[in-house]
């Protein structure tokens, strides 16, 4: 674990997100949770070490930051924007989140296979949410202040979790540092304005989903990179390049490695990043997901 200031601290380098925690004056705020079930006990341990855990809060809704509710439900109040809610270990066509944490356990974490219940039981306590809020919301715990800034586009629900007494915002994955980034299911055009969003903080640090910590310089690196598969595609798209073809010739696979214990999707990501863009730029009508107004107090 690593100290990011006097009262932030980060896992950077295990498999899952990096999950986080602010101690304040009341106790610890966690920001999502290991997906490892040994790492969220052996999480779940220490922090509460510093006191009743206030809050949980994820920054999305993918297996990787939530899976490990779970072993924080009922202990702890847990905080979700809708889009996150909605999409809790959901089952879509294309993951199955509960069998995807699975897949994890053989390899990174054997002897947590035995502190995961079989499906029914863990879907029937997996951790959703206490509170569920829409637009941004602000929670004052003690002496420090959360603002949760809704900022779509990795995914539907992404917030980021700004703590300006610190001057850190955890990202989610709206960061991959240093690492390959996933945006098949991600509205490109939203991820680059949730980018400029929270360029205009007054932070020092940036808490990514995945990878190391990083001074603000780096949101536009993130923008510059998806950019650039944008522009890769869209070039492929004008040049008349089937899917196929499109998926052949725009792979960044040499650029970032992927995040820790996931080597072996690369290619999987490549494809499916081309792919997805690809069918962004030539479906007959647009495919950006609306971006709903918060609904009227
Ligand atoms: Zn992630």
């Amino acid at each position: 674990m690593e100290q990011v200031t006097d009262r932030i601290w980060t896992e950077t380098k295990v498999r899952g997100c990096n999950p986080s925690f602010v101690l304040t004056s009341r106790g610890p705020v966690m920001i999502d949770t290991p997906q490892l079930p040994s790492k969220a006990v052996e999480w779940r341990d220490l922090v509460e070490g510093h006191g009743p855990i206030q809050y949980l809060i994820n920054t999305e809704h993918h297996v990787d930051h939530i899976f490990g509710n779970y072993w924080f439900k009922g202990r702890t109040t847990i905080v979700h924007h809708q889009g996150v809610h909605e999409r809790f270990m959901t089952v879509f066509p294309e993951l199955d989140p509960f069998a995807y944490a699975m897949e994890a356990i053989p390899t990174d974490d054997p002897s947590g296979g035995a502190l995961v219940p079989e499906r029914s039981a863990y879907y029937a306590a997996m951790g959703t949410a206490d509170i569920v809020f829409n637009g941004d919301v602000t929670l004052k715990v003690g002496d420090r202040t959360f603002n949760l800034l809704w900022t779509p586009g990795h995914t539907p629900g992404q917030i980021a979790v700004y703590v300006p007494e610190e001057r850190t915002v955890f990202t989610g994955d709206t960061i991959f540092s240093e690492c390959t980034t996933w945006l098949m299911t991600s509205d490109v055009d939203q991820w680059i304005a949730a980018l400029d969003r929270i360029r205009a903080l007054d932070i020092e640090h940036v808490v990514p989903g995945h990878g190391p910590v990083q001074p603000v310089s780096y949101l536009a690196r993130q923008r510059a990179f998806l950019l650039e598969w944008k522009s890769a595609v869209a070039a492929a798209v004008a040049d008349g390049l089937s899917r196929e073809e499109t998926i052949a010739r725009v792979n960044f696979a040499s650029r970032y490695p992927v995040d820790i214990g996931q080597e072996y999707m690369m290619e999987y990501i490549q494809e499916r990043n081309a792919g997805a863009l690809y069918d962004k730029f030539t479906a007959p009508t647009s495919t950006t997901y609306p971006a709903k107004e918060p609904p009227k107090a």
